[in-house]
């Protein structure tokens, strides 16, 4: 076995015992791994020990990856910030985009979003520890949002997405976490069939699961300690 198939197998196993304890559905949790910057050489590996979900944050060294792997059955997902100019590829080559918070963004990725392909499944970016240096909606910008972004025909508005302000505090971390179940709830009960909850990585994940993500997402954990990126 690997090194890389071992962390994933241990990944799994916190997940499952996050579930027990906090009285999730077994296998409610979904593991998004995070290859960002990593080789696509990782990205196989992952998918040899059965891991199919991706998240990438940087639009070329995404599709480096997307493009090479072309043949494999995977979902991938966009996490990272999106320049209006670079929603096109994001368009043609993701199945989901975690990021979303701006109508504008949303517009071209449904108008680009190739006819042949299923609608773009979305998460809106809520920056739920309102952190000046965090991208996301606030909460009270949610709901007009989440009502534009549903009229778009090539979008499928399936949930929201943080990530709040680091804490090394596990009720700390809780907060948060709750605060986003709280908003996904609230425009539940404005009529949106919603079903994702993406929030918890590497550090935060158990907290995260305790409050009720249905999507983690996890990079260190996984493929071990990144490299700054030069920006
Ligand atoms: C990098 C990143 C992650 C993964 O973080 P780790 O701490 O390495 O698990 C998760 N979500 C987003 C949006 C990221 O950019």
């Amino acid at each position: 076995m690997t090194r890389l198939a071992e962390r994933l197998d241990s990944i799994r196993d916190r997940i499952g015992k996050a579930e027990q304890q906090y009285q999730r559905p077994a296998g409610s949790v979904k593991l998004l791994a995070v290859s960002k910057t990593r080789p696509v050489t990782d990205v196989q590996q992952a998918l040899q020990a059965g891991q199919r979900c991706f998240g990438e944050s940087y639009v070329q060294d995404a599709l480096e990856k997307v493009t090479a792997l072309a043949g494999e059955t995977i979902e991938w997902h966009f996490i990272g910030p999106i320049q209006s100019n670079k929603t096109r590829p994001i368009a043609e080559h993701f199945d989901w985009v975690q990021s979303v918070d701006r109508l504008k963004i949303a517009q071209r990725l449904s108008e680009q979003r190739p006819p042949t392909l299923p609608p773009l499944n979305i998460c809106l970016q809520v920056n739920i520890s309102r952190d000046p240096a965090k991208s996301g909606v606030t909460p009270e910008q949610l709901l007009p949002l989440a009502r534009d972004i549903a009229l778009l025909p090539q979008l499928q508005l399936r949930g929201l997405m943080t990530i709040p302000t680091y804490s090394d505090n596990f009720e700390q971390q809780r907060q948060p976490f709750r605060d986003l179940r709280v908003c996904m709830e609230t425009l539940q009960a404005e009529g949106f069939a919603l079903d994702t909850l993406s929030m918890g990585m590497t550090d935060d994940m158990e907290a995260a699961i305790a409050e009720g993500a249905t999507m983690v997402r996890i990079g260190t954990a996984i493929f071990g300690p990144r490299e700054q990126k030069a920006k």
